[in-house]
């Protein structure tokens, strides 16, 4: 039988393994393992990448969403006590951050058929406090329209953007954000490199990304003990530096965002062509190609047969995952914080599969598999 696999982290990388391992031993042989030339590097590639004045190489995702929210605070821009709105469907750490820097979670409902955060759900959380939110491309997809923008610049809200999910996501000159990519459109942004994401370090790594030079520099200090230069300790900082290793493997992988985006929508798109919707919900299809990357391909059956489409994917070889099946609010560490039901996040939590959408995921591959869903929600 054939075996497709979710994700395969040694197939992700093996196209680019003697790079990899040749920039690895170009660190060793440097004598610089804190900081220093690869870092920056890495950095600048990344700011030009995304569009931004600065990238903040840092130690992974959880700590860019926590320095951006600390530097935020550390400059006045926000306080501690303050509201900060996110979609309950997201990754823990978007909560985590959150919490860490002191400020409330606020978790939201998302809109029925992207699944993302939308200003109605946005609009109905805003209290007189709310001073922080944080939209979430989540699976790839931007989250950003004009009705959001809208709603920002009316209650004088600090956008952080969570990347995590959607290196290299881009928005249409036309759409809402104006052609901006993910990272660029928000005060302040937060990436992800684990490995799992589209592009993935050899282990953690993350990064900041501003075009505010003051936000950029309280990151830097912040992430650094608090040192704003050496031997003075100007705040109660942290070591949350990135790995010159980890910055050096990112230098490999980051010229080839959307080359491997590109990849992801190709299997996207077969799926979206093939699968049939007859008890399927399918992720709908960004307005323009750019806007989604695809980083998870999420569909949707009724709460009751769900475990079982995926027990029966998985006899027939098809690797699943779901992301994520309990959402932040009802876990055991922030449970009571929503101020309400969360109808469509809930439902989605027990309904969603994440089909193989990443390496070593193919287009020919994505039309076997639909085959195969197709076959099973059909009873054959
Ligand atoms: C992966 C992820 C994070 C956390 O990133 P780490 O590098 O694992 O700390 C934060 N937010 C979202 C949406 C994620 O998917």
């Amino acid at each position: 039988m054939k075996h497709y696999p979710f994700l395969d982290l040694a197939a992700a990388n093996s196209p680019y393994a003697d790079s990899l391992a040749e920039a690895a031993a170009r660190v060793i042989s440097s004598g610089r393992y804190i900081g220093g030339p690869e870092v920056t590097d890495m950095e600048e590639m990344l700011a030009s990448q995304v569009g931004t004045g600065s990238a903040i190489g840092v130690s992974n995702g959880l700590d860019a969403l926590r320095m951006s929210l600390r530097a935020l605070i550390l400059t006045g821009r926000i306080s501690p006590g303050d509201e900060a709105v996110f979609p309950a469907n997201t990754c823990a750490a978007t909560a985590l951050a959150i919490a860490d820097a002191g400020l409330i979670p606020v978790p939201a409902d998302v809109e029925p058929d992207s699944l993302l955060l939308d200003a109605a759900n946005l609009e109905s959380k805003l209290t007189g406090r709310t001073k922080v939110v944080v939209p979430v491309h989540l699976y790839g997809r931007l989250c950003w329209s004009d009705d959001m923008a809208t709603l920002v610049a009316r209650h004088g809200l600090t956008v952080v953007e969570d990347c995590a999910q959607s290196i290299g996501a881009a928005g249409s000159v036309a759409g809402p954000g104006g052609g901006k990519r993910a990272g660029s459109i928000g005060h302040i942004a937060a990436f992800s490199f684990y490995p799992t994401k589209n592009i993935g370090a050899i282990g953690d790594a993350g990064a900041v990304t501003t075009s505010d030079p003051e936000l950029e520099q309280a990151v830097r200090s912040l992430a650094n003990y608090g040192t704003t230069r050496r031997n003075r300790f100007e705040y109660r900082g942290f070591n949350c530096r990135l790995d010159p290793i980890q910055a050096a493997m990112l230098k490999v992988k980051l010229p080839h965002t959307d080359s491997e985006n590109a990849a992801r929508r190709s299997v996207a798109t077969v799926y979206d062509s093939n699968l049939n919707p007859t008890g399927l919900r399918l992720p709908p299809l960004p307005a323009t190609p750019e806007e989604c990357v695809w980083h998870q391909y999420v569909v949707r059956v009724s709460p009751g047969i769900r475990d079982n489409v995926r027990a029966r994917l998985l006899d027939r070889g098809v690797e699943t995952d779901i992301h994520y099946p309990v959402p932040v609010h009802m876990q055991p560490c922030f449970r009571g914080i929503a101020s309400g039901p969360l109808p469509v996040v809930e439902e989605a939590s027990a309904s969603m599969i994440s089909l193989p959408v990443g390496p070593p995921a193919t287009p020919a591959g994505a039309a076997e598999i639909a085959g195969i869903i197709n076959d099973i929600m059909q009873g054959r």
